[in-house]
């Protein structure tokens, strides 16, 4: 805010007013590609769209200041929602596609429909007035870096919310997200919108800094650009955000002088030599893998001294550059400088009365919950995949209260039937109802929302979030605020906001796990991650919990551990489905088995029952009598 009064070049003020504008632009790209994970190539588009809504509203109009701002935020945040519907398709590249057509798109018509937009020619625009307050260059700078402030503010509180939880949860795994119940498809058209908002803004700021607007603006190159300086500044990072709308702002500017050039270059190669000292000395990286930047960035400072002029080698020297920092810098530039210097991301605050918070409080009583003896009555349930049977005709009755063990061979159907009644599959036949009400139809999160949660038998924890993060995501059903709530900091997200650290806090300590709370969930040894996923599942207050083979790949200790868990989890009235394959654990603990063989019930009973029927001990003896047969008489 200081630079306008001691600088007072017009030239840098336009400059670092144009690094604050994409950098509003940039925090919102980043909750698209850093938080969930999508690639956007459509943001050059949102950002001309929100340049021409103020435009045309103060060409056509004469819009004051306030109203073409909102409106520009509001009509970006819509095409933003429009921007999101293939995404709910479309992943990985054939996204980058639509959004790329989707740019594309938007330009054309800005071109075409000249009787709003004035076509090529463009629209040309005054500083606004604010007040009745004519801004003249550097109260629009202040103006713009209020908005900086304000749009960060408000961002950083959003993905430290519930709502920023989601976005990343819905990168970690999608799958756990619907079955946490966070729609991965209400959250990922909710990210886009907040994204498209900013860019928005951005855009509206953008036409009053040039005063002039034109179609070519919003071209291909600019979206790649703000790509780019997502990924170099370094991806969830609003640090990160400011460091790459610097970059793509001054690199440009600083190949188009050599002398410049020399200074920033020999800067560059110190500090990477520096830095490359620091990381192999921490032991943070082999000498071999730091040679090649050090001796890159020393090259590109010879290069420097080499050259008279830059101007034939102005876009060789960029394209490598970004090539250089994206291939070596995948982390970007924030996660490199953490990386090298050991700094850990900030840790959320903990609120420490947490101590106090019982265990028992943390799981629900849910066992007095509905009066009837059946939490879920499946029948008839046929789940066809192309010719194979996977499902077969299968009723289960599942009563209140009891752990009801599923077994049977590898490939018999079992993990079917969890993605049946998390809704992940539609059944081809056959009605399942849970609570009285049918399952069937529902998505993943509405079941979730009432009351089923489950485990995976491949772990889907969100790897990126720390063990507490993870659980809070289970809590999500918590909260009840809104967008609004969050970026004014509430009395009522507040309240929500504590109360679901204490309750992640106290499940952690259900599981064990309390120590590791601050821990990335991928970093956790693999049966913590285990454990972790109970204790998220646990989150969603479930009456019903379904565990996939919850002890496969466990030490003795750790399965020792989870029998009493799982014990635990029962005595508090939650009804659980165990698949398990040590048959040891299903013995010990589980009130009645059902046995499933090429995706038919072939047995159900009392543990002991079931281990003596022949039919079960052929399925599970089958199997290796065939190996038998197989082998030579
Ligand atoms: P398990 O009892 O070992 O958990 P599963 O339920 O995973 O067995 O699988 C049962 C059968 O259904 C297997 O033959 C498996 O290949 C098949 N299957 C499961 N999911 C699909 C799918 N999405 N598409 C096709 N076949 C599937
Ligand atoms: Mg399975």
């Amino acid at each position: 805010m200081l630079f306008p009064i001691g600088i007072n070049n017009p030239y840098y003020i336009h400059l670092l007013e144009t690094i604050m504008i994409y950098a509003i632009l940039l925090f919102g790209l980043d909750i698209v590609v850093g938080y969930t994970g999508q690639v956007s190539l459509g943001h050059a588009g949102l950002f001309g769209i929100g340049a021409y809504t103020a435009g045309v509203l103060v060409f056509k109009l004469g819009a004051p200041l306030m109203v073409s701002l909102l409106a520009a935020v509001g009509v970006t945040a819509i095409f933003g929602a429009i921007l999101a519907l293939p995404a709910l398709r479309v992943t990985g590249p054939y996204l980058a596609m639509v959004t790329l057509a989707f740019g594309t798109i938007i330009q054309i018509l800005i071109n075409e429909m000249s009787f709003i937009t004035e076509g090529p020619m463009g629209i040309k625009l005054q500083k606004p007035p604010l007040f009745g307050h004519k801004l003249d260059e550097r109260e629009f700078f202040w103006l713009v870096a209020v908005l900086l402030v304000v749009s960060l503010v408000i961002v950083h509180r959003v993905l430290r919310s519930h709502l920023g939880r989601a976005f990343e949860a819905l990168r970690g795994s999608p799958v756990a997200s619907d079955c946490m119940g966070v729609s991965v498809y209400r959250y990922k058209v909710y990210a886009f919108v907040i994204s498209a908002g900013f860019a928005g803004m951005a855009g509206s700021l953008y036409a009053y800094s040039e005063q002039y607007i034109s179609p070519n603006s919003y071209n291909f190159e600019l979206t790649v650009l703000f790509l780019l300086a997502v990924i170099m500044g370094g991806r969830k990072s609003r640090i990160g955000s400011l460091i790459g709308a610097a970059i793509i702002v001054l690199l440009p500017k600083l190949l188009d002088d050599v002398v410049l050039f020399r200074y920033v270059s020999v800067a560059l190669a110190v500090m990477v030599l520096i830095s490359a000292a620091v990381a192999v000395k921490r032991q943070k990286a082999t000498p071999a893998a730091m040679a090649i930047p050090v001796v890159g960035s020393i090259a590109l400072a010879g290069l420097a001294f080499w050259l008279d002029t830059m101007t034939d080698w102005r876009l060789s020297i960029f394209g490598v550059i970004m090539l250089f920092v994206v291939y070596y810098l995948q982390d970007g530039i924030v996660g490199f400088v953490r990386n090298a210097l050991n700094l850990r991301r900030p840790k959320p605050q903990l609120d420490v009365s947490v101590e106090g918070a019982s265990t028992a409080e943390a799981v629900s009583k849910a066992a007095g919950a509905g009066g009837s003896d059946q939490v879920l009555e499946a029948a008839g349930v046929l789940m066809q995949f192309g010719g194979l049977k996977a499902l077969n005709n299968v009723d289960l009755v599942v009563r209140r209260g009891t752990i009801h063990g599923l077994i049977g061979p590898n490939g018999s159907g079992k993990s079917t039937m969890m993605n049946v009644l998390t809704g992940i599959y539609v059944p081809t036949a056959g009605s399942l109802s849970f609570g009285g009400r049918s399952l069937v139809g529902r998505t993943s999160s509405d079941i979730a929302l009432s009351g089923i949660a489950r485990t995976f038998q491949n772990v889907q924890l969100f790897g990126e979030m720390t063990a507490l993060q993870n659980v809070q995501v289970g809590l999500h059903h918590t909260f009840a605020s809104n967008f609004f709530d969050v970026a004014v900091h509430t009395p009522r997200y507040r309240r929500e906001s504590a109360s679901a650290v204490n309750r992640a806090l106290s499940l952690l300590k259900f599981v064990g796990l309390e120590a590791l709370a601050e821990e990335e969930a991928r970093n956790l040894p693999y049966g913590k991650q285990r454990l972790l996923e109970i204790a998220r599942a646990l989150a969603l207050d479930p009456q019903l919990l379904l565990l996939d083979e919850p002890a496969a790949g466990l030490t003795a200790p750790d399965i020792k551990e989870l029998i009493a868990i799982i014990r635990k989890i029962r005595d508090h009235g939650i009804t659980v489905i165990l698949i398990e394959h040590h048959m040891d654990v299903v013995m010990s603990m589980c009130d009645t088995v059902s046995v499933l063989d090429f995706g038919q019930k072939i047995a159900e009973g009392e543990p002991a029952k079931v281990q003596a029927d022949e039919k079960v001990i052929e399925a599970y003896l089958g199997g290796q009598e065939t190996d038998a047969h197989a082998q030579p008489a």
